[in-house]
């Protein structure tokens, strides 16, 4: 299908459907903005590939990623915000009137909201990339169920990693945590409930240096980071626990970005194109929580409330 040209101006548009976009979108709606958000995959972002959630504050039992982001998306549609479903492959933000380009449709809008989010980072072992989907994953609340009753492999020392591990510990029979140092990163809490579960154990000192595919299994071949001595661990399964890259690649040399590749911003979202702002994950940031993804969706959408009402009277000077 040919790409449409969409001729309607709308106030925001903001990419991304994870916390920062729906929280922007709530906000943005609320102001009274005609607002667009665009998804290329499921709503939720990194979330709802997070199997539980007990730090995000007024869920007192805890819920799973995939409900909060639709909670988040249900939420955001009641005050008026509306979805499509589509992949973004271009941008011209310089210009007063902004486009935002998907394969199908071309987007018109007065600002935008970055909120797309990161995604998992490799191993980049050789044949990594082959096994994908046939024993090597990258999100353990989406797949883990796969491996009921099995033995799996953690890589990582983060949140991300425990509570994958964690998470794998009620399905699998057997759980081992390879870290390459011998502190982890994770929170107290996690490092906690980890060492009172049996099922888990924690290799600290360890890096995966290979992956040797068998009948209905995996070898994973361990080196001590020190000695450099071998150790093969026999599993079914192996679960990349490792962080993320931030998804910026669209805006490589038209937005100010750190060599991280992360979105250079301060806390007010303002990057250095007026009338785009960034929200979330894919921002400079300290700390990458929900709690500090939908602030920022907030504080975005303040943002590009100022800016849109000062629209008419930039454009009639320029
Ligand atoms: P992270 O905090 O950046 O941790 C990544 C971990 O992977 C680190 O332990 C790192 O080791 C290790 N690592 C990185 N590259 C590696 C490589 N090539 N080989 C082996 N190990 C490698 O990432 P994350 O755990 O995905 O968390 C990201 C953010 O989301 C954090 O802010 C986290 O708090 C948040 N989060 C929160 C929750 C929750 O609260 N429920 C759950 C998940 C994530 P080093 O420590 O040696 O660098």
């Amino acid at each position: 299908m040919a790409n449409k040209e969409q001729k309607h101006i709308y106030d925001v548009i903001i990419i991304g459907g994870g916390p920062a976009g729906y929280t922007a979108a709530l906000y943005a709606c609320r102001a009274g903005l005609d607002t667009l958000l665009l998804e290329k995959e499921s709503v939720g972002g990194q979330v709802a590939r997070t199997s539980q959630i007990d730090n995000y504050p007024g869920v007192d039992c805890g819920i799973d990623g995939f409900s909060l982001g639709v909670k988040m998306q249900k939420q955001a549609e009641q005050f008026g915000a509306v979805t499509i479903m589509e992949e973004v492959t271009k941008v011209e933000l310089t210009k007063e009137v902004k486009q935002i380009i998907t394969k199908h449709n071309t987007y018109f809008c007065k600002s935008v909201i970055i909120a797309t989010g990161a995604t998992p980072k490799h191993l980049d072992l050789p044949n990594e990339k082959e096994l994908i989907g046939k024993g090597v994953h990258y999100c353990a609340s989406c797949d883990g169920m796969f491996y009921k009753d099995k033995t799996v492999v953690v890589v990582g020392g983060g949140n991300t990693a425990l509570t994958d591990a964690l998470l794998l510990s009620r399905l699998a029979k057997k759980v081992f945590l390879v870290h390459r140092r011998d502190t982890l990163r994770a929170a107290k809490v996690y490092q906690k409930q980890m060492a009172k579960t049996e099922n888990i154990q924690f290799i600290p000192k360890h890096i995966v240096s290979e992956l040797l595919p068998r009948e209905n299994g995996l070898d994973v071949i361990l080196k001590n980071v020190a000695g450099k001595e071998l150790m093969p661990i026999a599993c079914d399964g192996l679960f990349v626990s490792i962080g993320h890259y931030p998804a910026t690649g669209l805006f490589r040399g038209i937005l100010d970005l750190e060599d991280s590749g992360y979105i250079k911003a301060n806390e007010s979202t303002c990057t250095d194109i007026p009338g785009v702002f960034v929200a979330g994950d894919v921002r400079t940031k300290p700390a990458r929580q929900i709690v500090t993804a939908t602030a920022d969706g907030a504080v975005a959408a303040l943002h590009a409330e100022n800016y849109v009402a000062d629209f008419g009277a930039r454009s009639h000077n320029d």
